[in-house]
């Protein structure tokens, strides 16, 4: 075995499973959204990105370094955004 991290890959989903939650939290299609790592530095889109949507909010981490990019917890009366694994997260405005 190789694999020493503390994730359980049976939990894991592509970024492409919580296209439905970030869609309501930001009013925009992220799948394709471009983020870069703040770790190891990778490109790439929120859909590319290691989902886990187990425990008590949303983690997203980096395909290439397994580090957490974006976390997303919800209470009843808020969303915690935190992305401080992201160099930035570019969201399109939707055209009108
Ligand atoms: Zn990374």
């Amino acid at each position: 075995m190789e694999e020493t991290t503390d994730m359980n890959r049976e939990l894991m989903l592509d970024g492409n499973a919580t296209a439905g939650v970030l869609f309501e939290l930001f009013g925009v299609e992220m799948t394709a959204a471009p983020i870069e790592c703040a770790t190891c530095g990778n490109e790439g889109e929120i859909g590319e990105l290691l989902a886990f949507t187990q425990g008590p909010g949303i983690v997203l981490r980096c395909l290439k370094c397994e580090n957490v990019v974006l976390r997303i917890v919800q209470t009843p009366d808020a969303v915690y955004l935190d992305a401080r694994g992201a160099v930035y997260l570019c969201l399109a405005r939707s055209a009108s």
